[in-house]
């Protein structure tokens, strides 16, 4: 029986073997990997990495493909399927609850629209992570892996890169997909940080700050942060860095919003 692909759960199945095996090749697979594969699909590529590896829990939410999904996998008893929704999965109580040691992989080739809440998602398992593959949106690509100075730098870039060094490994034409989406995609490493990139007292701070920052993107720092930072600590801020007093905030690194809330946070505190 034919499935009709569901728009509404971002269905455009890869079918061009060569960008398969392109994968499969930069997932440099293991023989002790355990790997957790979001949005499985049908299954193709979750039989081929089942081949390679010691485990796969591939989670597919559509229940219409599980029949599918469990035909590729026969003969393959190293895999376990998951019918759940990956936004809703507890990957740290599960890995918890199975025994599961050591850092599994996450692969996905994930549906474009909720690309920013999955690695939100998963990046807070990030203690039980070493590496995320995703195959994302073109832009979203170079948005998440963007440093400063770039137009593409942005609130997204930094929480990202505080857990994990994004890295765009290459490129996939929208023909290659059924049905072929609109736009092209990127197939996106992270490589989860063994602690975050910067230290800050407080992470709900820091947060706040960076959205804030970049919510007016066109404001220079100062003004996009009054209300959030007392005007004395951005004095503080800016006379302890050597930066122009009117920057924008995509010119600023990790280290310099880290600096900024560190300080803030120590104000509140005194
Ligand atoms: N892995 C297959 C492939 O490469 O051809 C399918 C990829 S398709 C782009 C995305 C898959 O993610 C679909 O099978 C879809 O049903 C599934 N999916 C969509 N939303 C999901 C969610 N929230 N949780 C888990 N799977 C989801």
């Amino acid at each position: 029986m034919r499935i009709k692909p569901k728009k509404s759960l971002g269905q455009n199945f890869l079918v061009d073997q060569n960008i398969r095996n392109k994968i499969i090749n930069s997932l440099e697979l293991k023989e002790s990997d355990i790997i957790f594969e979001i949005g499985a699909g049908r299954g193709e590529l979750t039989a081929l990495i089942a081949s390679k590896v010691n485990r796969v829990y591939a989670l597919e939410i559509d229940k219409r493909l599980l029949g599918i999904l469990s035909g590729s996998l026969v003969g393959y008893n190293n895999t376990e399927i998951i019918n759940q929704d990956v936004l809703e999965f507890d990957l740290g109580s599960f890995i918890r609850d199975r025994g599961i040691e050591g850092k599994v992989k996450v692969f996905g080739n994930i549906p474009y629209y909720i690309s920013s809440p999955i690695i939100e998602h998963l990046l807070e398992f990030h203690k039980y992570i070493g590496e995320i593959f995703l195959t994302v949106q073109k832009e979203f690509g170079v948005r998440v892996a963007a440093g400063p100075g770039s137009k593409d730098y942005g609130s997204f870039s930094c929480f990202t890169q505080y857990y994990a060094l994004p890295k765009i490994l290459f490129d996939i034409s929208k023909s290659c997909f059924r049905p072929s989406p609109k736009v092209d995609s990127s197939f996106l490493k992270l490589e989860i940080r063994k602690r975050p990139a910067v230290n800050v007292a407080s992470e709900a701070l820091f947060f706040k700050i960076i959205r804030s920052g970049f919510g007016k993107r066109r404001k220079i720092l100062r003004n996009s942060l009054s209300g959030v930072v007392d005007p004395q600590v951005l004095d503080r801020f800016f006379s302890g860095i050597s930066l122009d007093r009117n920057i924008r905030p995509e010119r600023l690194t990790l280290e310099n919003f880290a600096f900024l809330a560190n300080l803030q946070f120590l104000r509140k505190k005194a």
